[in-house]
């Protein structure tokens, strides 16, 4: 097996404090959230008492100042053990960026330093029941009146939507533009016109709170805009490597994971006078699989490299996203296949990977979309 040579010890250090963490307050709890169909608050406290929460953000805002290393390995720990339900990527690495390049200093102020702590949950709204992977089309409209926005409109899929205190909310400021037309609201989820629909039952990533929310003359004051108005599609696009490579970084770890699980479970299981693990099925396919996972391990740390020194290219991140989660899935479609029957039964920790699997090549840009973003890179724009 290729050695990893980017963590240093003192990243190996904070691993065993997040496999402490996971092992006691996220892995004996999981199935429960499942059926709650969210995490507790408390489990949000115990991660920011810990420091896990907004590894990156500077110290002044709460956060660690450290690199982004701390927070892929936040993101491998959690998908080794298959905990899809605590989605601290989404609110340190995806949202929290946001803010801390492109909001004010009360901005900054008021909300990185409980979101440290895990005071505040945020959500991020972009998606609508009219698409999700057109942003410039998007119909949520927020429309000026004096030093206040009305919002009327809707978000579906969104993650935490039951849970947060704070959306990230993409809407339409000028409905006559397109990408020019969408600006970035901070919205406070106690805001009079707000309301959370339902929680969806989704066929996997079960203990997430994925919601649609509801916005009728929601009021909110000009100083919650993020960046310019009319800027917030160009805003969207500057952390679009950073998403990719979050979900390309869990990707594969899902995929190691699940290797092991199968390695163990062939090697146990008997049938025919021999083990599964003797079949010469078996071991081709495995590794098979092993080969491909090691190939995309080495590539997706490659791009941590690169964003560590802030060079990577988003197509190079998409074309990551892209075949991580490709094999992600085939992985564990191909795992399950071993378990036989034990592989269709939920108690199965195979089971659920299967199922939570399939939403990464759908949730935060499609495999269609990252192949577009990589089309057109490579080829003359299509007429
Ligand atoms: C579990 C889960 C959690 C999610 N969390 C969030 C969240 O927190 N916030 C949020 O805003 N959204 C969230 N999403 C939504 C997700 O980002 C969207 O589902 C995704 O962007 C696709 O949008 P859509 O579902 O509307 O599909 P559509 O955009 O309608 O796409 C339908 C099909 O058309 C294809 N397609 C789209 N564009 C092209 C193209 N140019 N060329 C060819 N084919 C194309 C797509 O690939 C797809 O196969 C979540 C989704 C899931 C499942």
């Amino acid at each position: 097996m290729i050695s990893r040579t980017i963590f240093s010890s003192e990243h190996e250090a904070f691993r065993d404090t997040v496999k402490r963490f996971i092992a006691e307050h996220v892995t004996p709890h999981h199935a429960q959230w499942e059926r709650d169909g969210q995490v507790p608050r408390s489990l949000w406290h115990k991660a920011g008492e810990l420091g896990l929460l907004l590894c990156n953000a500077p110290t002044e805002y709460g956060g660690m100042g450290a690199d982004f290393l701390y927070s892929a390995i936040l993101v491998e720990e959690m998908a080794y053990v298959g905990a899809t339900g605590p989605t601290f990527y989404l609110h340190s690495d995806i949202v929290a960026p946001y803010l801390v390049d492109f909001g004010t200093e009360e901005q900054k102020r008021k909300w990185l330093p409980r979101m440290a702590t895990g005071e505040v949950v945020v959500a991020l709204g972009m998606s609508e029941p009219s698409g999700g992977s057109d942003v410039q089309n998007i119909r949520t409209q927020a429309i000026r009146d004096g030093d206040q926005y009305v919002v009327n409109g809707q978000k579906v899929f969104t993650t935490n939507g039951h849970s947060a205190d704070l959306l990230l909310l993409a809407c339409k400021t000028d409905p006559t533009q397109k990408a020019r037309g969408v600006s970035l609201l901070l919205v406070e989820t106690n805001s009079p016109g707000f309301t959370r629909g339902r929680k969806l039952e989704k066929i996997g990533c079960k203990a997430q709170d994925t919601s649609e929310l509801f916005f009728s003359d929601m009021r909110v004051p000009v100083s919650n805009l993020l960046g310019t108005e009319g800027g917030g599609f160009t805003i969207l696009m500057t952390q679009l490597a950073q998403e990719r490579l979050v979900q390309a970084i869990r990707a594969v770890a899902a995929a190691e994971a699940a290797l092991q699980w199968t390695r163990a479970y062939t090697a146990d299981r008997k049938m025919f006078g021999q083990t599964l693990a003797d079949f010469q099925n078996t071991r081709f396919t495995l590794a098979g699989l092993h080969a491909q996972v090691m190939t995309q391990r080495v590539f997706v740390d490659r791009c941590l490299e690169l964003h560590l020194r802030r060079e990577l290219d988003p197509v190079d991140a998409a074309a990551c996203k892209l075949v991580t989660t490709d094999l992600q899935f085939k992985v564990m479609d191909q795992c399950l296949q071993f378990f036989g029957g034990w592989g269709y039964m939920w108690e199965y920790p195979i089971a659920r990977a299967f199922a939570d699997a399939r939403m990464c090549r759908i949730g935060g840009g499609t495999a269609e979309v990252m192949k577009q973003i990589i089309a057109n890179s490579i080829l003359p724009k299509a007429r």
